[in-house]
């Protein structure tokens, strides 16, 4: 795969910010590995407890394409090699300077490996479970409208390696922030994906304070805001983001739809999930200065 072995030779050459490494899992019938890298400008305080930790996932559905190459982009203005225009490198490492960022720029390889083979509508792992399905939040329930081509939640929560490389890697970050990165429409989402209301309290009320600036500093105020659930139109059961904000206890939890192309035909998935212009695709780097 390209995209990994680029943002492991752009790893290699600052080793003094970025490291990288392999997590592999599964049994003899289906294996899964999973590429993190880890920012850091301080190796000897990266585990101090004192700085902000954060957790980015790219690529979970394998047809977003666009997903994993913003990861990519983040990257290399992580490594200060390329910025988005707007973007003050100076003050970028000084933002950064208290922060960890952990980055899985590819969270479905074997997915991603069946769209590369021209299969471009395929979303689910390489043996057809939706990751952002098979969490244990609410797993297995079924909506009306439930299509298994598209949101199979396999036979058990976390049946998959995928998902168990996920839910180890943020159990022992522990991060403060967690966002998934996905696209296929402009959105802002926060906990629940598997029911229409958000969770109480101040928690809750920063995280949507945090979405509604986002949306007015980089969507221009267009992408859907609020509970996965409520905002999208439709619930889903066993996602991520919910694991995260209800086990894991991650006091920021999002998903974030980075691209979507509603008047594309159903039958164009990458047209419908992915920009063709450079334009639109570059816009989209913009969620780095979270
Ligand atoms: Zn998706």
């Amino acid at each position: 795969e390209g995209l990994i072995e680029k943002i492991k030779s752009l790893v290699h050459r600052h080793p003094d910010k970025l490291t990288v490494e392999t997590i592999q899992a599964g049994t003899k019938d289906y294996k899964a590995d999973i590429t993190v890298v880890t920012y850091s400008q301080n190796w000897e305080q990266s585990g101090d407890k004192s700085k902000l930790r954060i957790l980015l996932s790219f690529g979970q559905h394998a047809r977003e394409l666009i997903s994993s190459e913003l990861a990519l982009r983040i990257l290399l203005a992580l490594g200060e090699e390329q910025f988005p225009p707007e973007m003050d490198p100076a003050s970028l490492h000084d933002t950064l300077e208290n922060v960890v960022i952990k980055i899985v720029p590819m969270e479905n390889l074997n997915g991603r490996k069946i769209v590369d083979a021209g299969e471009l509508c395929e979303r689910r792992n390489g043996r057809g479970v939706d990751l952002n399905r098979n969490w244990a939040v609410d797993w297995g329930k079924k909506e009306k409208d439930y299509d298994p081509a598209e949101e199979y939640p396999g036979t058990a929560p976390f049946s998959e390696p995928e998902t168990q490389i996920m839910r180890e890697l943020a159990v022992s970050f522990n991060p403060h922030i967690w966002v998934n990165v996905h696209s296929g429409t402009d959105g802002l989402f926060m906990p629940y994906d598997h029911k229409k209301s958000t969770p109480d309290g101040l928690p809750s009320q920063r995280m949507r304070e945090l979405l509604d600036e986002l949306n007015v500093l980089y969507c221009s105020k267009r992408c859907l805001v609020g509970s996965g659930g409520a905002a999208v139109g439709y619930l889903a059961h066993g996602t991520a983001t919910d694991y995260m904000y209800d086990v894991v206890r991650v006091p920021m939890a999002f998903t974030f739809e980075i691209y979507g192309d509603d008047k594309a035909s159903g039958a164009d998935c990458f047209k419908m999930f992915n920009p063709i212009d450079q334009t639109t695709f570059k816009v989209k780097a913009d969620c780095l200065t979270l």
